[in-house]
């Protein structure tokens, strides 16, 4: 079997192998979308996995990684930060999106599939078992309509989040704005595989779900549609409402990540007092 270090070179050269990580944008020419991941390890049994079917953390729907993998024994997370090109692309305009941004949301997860593909067919040629849920014909989620707090919002009950598993894996914590806060910021995209492998889980930095968030407010004011408070957070609705528009001006690109660039958390764990 692999060694973990192994297994982290491994996953390392399968990244920077991957064809689609540097596309060309109007305006900006050949833009990387994604720097070198951030890799976080947790056991298949971690109690957390179990309790993220509570309805009031992601719900019933939830699938435990053995329910994804009878013989799982670990679970890899892997946070992709958006380069500093599509990052610092999206701090001004306060309303639309960068196309910088636009691209890394849409051409970037087409690169994420073809990264979690590459790391199946890796582990396949390793003699490893493995599962990708969001690229699992089983993966579903259903949006639960709910009132109070701020009004009419929603949860996403979710056979997977990768969020949550970035959590379990040490990777980071919440923010305000409901993105995770890792050691290279906010500003990026998740993915995870499950193995039949075990690796030493890493240990998780924190104690607290929104440890990192320094509650600064930054995310509050750029939210161009008033999505996100100090008291109650992002409200779905809204969010998804102004994605909407952008996807009927931009289509077949959306995104926003206002919340996510010009902000504390972008791009490291922020500290009280402002930026590291
Ligand atoms: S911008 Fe400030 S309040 Fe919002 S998630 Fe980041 S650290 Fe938290
Ligand atoms: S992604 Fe949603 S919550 Fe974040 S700034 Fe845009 S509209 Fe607001």
């Amino acid at each position: 079997m692999l060694t973990k270090n192994i297994f982290i070179e491994k996953t390392r050269k399968v990244f920077e192998d991957c064809p689609g990580n540097r596309v060309d944008i109007p305006g900006s020419g050949p833009t990387l979308l994604f720097d070198s991941p951030l890799i976080g390890f947790a056991s298949a049994e971690d109690d957390l996995f179990r309790k993220y079917k509570d309805e009031k953390i992601i719900g019933p729907m939830f699938m435990s990684p053995r329910e994804w993998l009878p013989e799982a024994q670990t679970v890899v997370s892997f946070f992709l930060p958006f380069s500093e090109e599509v990052r610092t692309s999206n701090r001004e305009n306060l309303l639309w999106p960068s196309l910088p941004w636009l691209y890394g949301r849409i051409e970037g997860q087409d690169f994420i599939r073809v990264f979690a593909n590459g790391l199946q067919q890796t582990m396949k040629d390793e003699g490893l078992q493995s599962c990708v849920p969001w690229i699992d014909s089983r993966f579903k989620r259903q949006l639960l309509e709910y009132t109070g707090g701020d009004g009419d919002n929603f949860h996403v009950n979710s056979a997977w989040s990768e969020r949550h598993v970035a959590y379990i894996c040490g990777l980071g914590t919440f923010g305000l704005s409901r993105g995770l806060i890792t050691e290279a910021g906010m500003a990026g995209r998740f993915t995870s595989i499950i193995l039949d492998a075990k690796y030493e889980p890493d240990r998780r930095p924190y104690s607290a779900t929104y440890e990192y968030c320094i509650h600064c407010g930054a995310c509050v004011r750029r939210c161009p549609a008033g999505a996100i408070t100090m008291e109650y957070g992002k409200n779905n609705v809204k969010c998804k409402q102004f994605l909407d528009m952008v996807k009927e001006k931009e289509n077949p690109r959306y995104g926003c990540g206002k919340c996510q660039a010009g902000v504390p958390c972008e791009f490291r764990r922020p500290e009280k007092r402002g930026f590291r």
